[in-house]
């Protein structure tokens, strides 16, 4: 049958007829979509090959979009948000709720498919798509709701972070999240979520109070501390390895809207000064003044952000202006949701950092000591290198290590260095600069792990760094997911079964 809608009912199709949008639900595939067989590829990586019928019923079965290589929208679907990472699922289901997102899993797994999961495409890894498996976007299913008397928000897995900080500073309110607002909720809160407010109010799941979850027995299951508490502490941290979450609940903390935000910038004779001062001011300071270093051999610049009382902005940043004459100032008051998004791509398609070639180290610190100042500063003159030290866990390093399955509450700061080249160039001599900087860092770095959120290939199977929380995860990955559905992550491989 050669008609682009199937719809059971008359009255509805006439409806349907009407309407300039393609309907959802029972939505039969294209003859032009789908040929006899459709070749695909198991989590084991063998390939196989799926009947055209079972995907025709599967497509009626959801109420999302089924595409296929040849379904008009694919293109678009298929994508995550670094071009340069360009994957072919051999579909990608569209979910609009949880039944989608059962119906999903239960023929993935059915099928043994490699299975990757979208929210906001940002893992810098590509643990978002694959090739020859099914895509679950959760990217058209995005919501929230606040109760702002209970100080609450419950967000959908598939929601961006601009969303929740829009609706809850409606409220004057706030949970910790991430500091580009198109990230998408799912990676970031699992991984475990920093940003400017975590000075304050902590990590993401610090603040983050029971979860839904589709696991891969397709079952949907609330966990919280007093419900399923083996898969709440595991979701905190141990990323999208127990299934696909379709709902989270955060606390909210009253925040005036307005902030000021900013940045001051010192030239090269003072930039050691700058990271003297940092190591201690960037933990000791207010929990309001949220501070990023960057560091090069052109200088050191901080950049701020203060939401506490406005009045103490001049007293909590003497300390900084008192390190020597600034090259660049600048502080204004901002509303807090748009400096949520001043770090935003405005256009990914030709956003530099986005076409060019990237490369990044990175460590989470206990602290900067006098040593790392002086082989950063060295390490830096020597390559002409630029690092970059973001917060840590902020209030988040109150809780223990082992509350949660993120295991580095140690972290005061998280050291970054990366380097661009484009795309036309060689990557190799780039590469090996940041490569070898980091070697002369190693020593000095104090043994931390890393952010899995930050992780490139070669760095997300390491296991090592989930730390003392590594055999316990094993545990609730084996009981939540024992065939291990649920790979394209920092992956925690279940027992085998005896
Ligand atoms: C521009 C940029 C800025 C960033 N800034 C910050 C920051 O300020 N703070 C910070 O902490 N991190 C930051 N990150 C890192 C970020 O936390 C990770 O890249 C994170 O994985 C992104 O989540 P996502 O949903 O957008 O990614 P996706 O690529 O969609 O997913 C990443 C991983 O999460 C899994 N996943 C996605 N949704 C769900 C779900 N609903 N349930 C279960 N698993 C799911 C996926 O399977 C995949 O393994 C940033 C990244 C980028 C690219």
């Amino acid at each position: 049958m050669q008609r682009r809608h199937f719809i059971q009912s008359t009255a509805l199709a006439a409806v349907a007829a009407a309407m300039p949008w393609r309907p959802l639900g029972a939505v039969e595939l294209l003859d032009s979509e789908v040929s006899a067989t459709l070749g695909a590829v198991r989590g084991s990586g063998e390939k196989f090959s799926i009947a055209a019928g079972e995907l025709r019923d599967f497509a009626k079965a959801l109420r999302g979009r089924l595409f296929l290589p040849q379904s008009q929208g694919y293109e678009t679907a298929r994508r995550v948000q670094n071009p340069a990472i360009s994957k072919h699922p051999a579909m990608v289901v569209q979910a609009t709720g949880v039944v989608d997102i059962q119906a999903a899993v239960n023929f993935a797994r059915e099928h043994r498919l490699l299975v990757a999961v979208k929210c906001g495409g940002h893992s810098f890894s590509g643990q978002s798509t694959c090739d020859g498996g099914m895509m679950i976007d959760l990217s058209a299913m995005p919501g929230v709701r606040v109760d702002p008397t209970a100080k609450r928000a419950w967000a959908t897995g598939g929601t961006l972070l601009g969303l929740i900080d829009r609706e809850a500073m409606a409220h004057n309110l706030v949970t910790p999240l991430g500091t580009v607002s198109h990230t998408g909720v799912g990676g970031l809160v699992t991984g475990g979520g920093v940003g400017r407010l975590s000075r304050r109010f902590g990590m993401s799941i610090d603040n983050l109070l029971s979860v839904d979850v589709v696991t891969a027995d397709g079952k949907y299951l609330h966990a919280s501390a007093t419900e399923n508490p083996d898969m709440y502490w595991a979701v905190r941290g141990g990323g999208g390895n127990f299934g696909i979450v379709t709902n989270f609940e955060f606390q909210l903390h009253p925040m005036q809207r307005q902030v000021i935000g900013g940045r001051i910038a010192f030239g090269p004779e003072h930039r050691e000064d700058a990271l003297k001062l940092f190591a201690e001011y960037g933990q000791t300071a207010a929990a309001e003044l949220d501070l990023t270093l960057s560091y090069s051999p052109r200088g050191a610049t901080f950049v701020v952000m203060h939401s506490g009382d406005p009045k103490d902005t001049d007293k909590l940043l003497a300390p900084i202006r008192r390190i020597g004459k600034a090259t660049a100032e600048q502080f204004t008051p901002m509303d807090y949701v748009d400096v949520q998004r001043s770090g935003d791509l405005k256009d990914t398609s030709n956003d530099p950092r986005m076409t060019m070639g990237q490369y990044m180290k990175a460590r989470f610190i206990a602290g900067i000591s006098p040593d790392l100042i002086k082989a950063v500063s060295d390490g830096t003159a020597k390559r002409g290198l630029s690092v970059v030290f973001a917060g840590g866990c902020g209030a988040g390093g109150k809780v223990k290590n082992t509350d949660t399955a993120f295991p580095h509450r140690y972290a005061a700061y998280n050291m970054l260095c990366g380097t661009g080249w484009k795309l036309s160039e060689d990557s190799a001599a780039p590469m090996k600069n940041v490569r070898d900087f980091w070697t002369d860092m190693e020593p000095h770095l104090g043994g931390g792990g890393f952010y899995f959120n930050d992780a490139r290939e070669d760095a997300i199977m390491d296991n090592s760094n989930y730390r003392e929380n590594y055999a316990r995860l094993v545990e609730v990955k084996t009981k939540y997911d024992p065939l291990n559905l649920f790979r394209l992550n920092a992956n925690i491989v279940p027992k085998a079964r005896a």
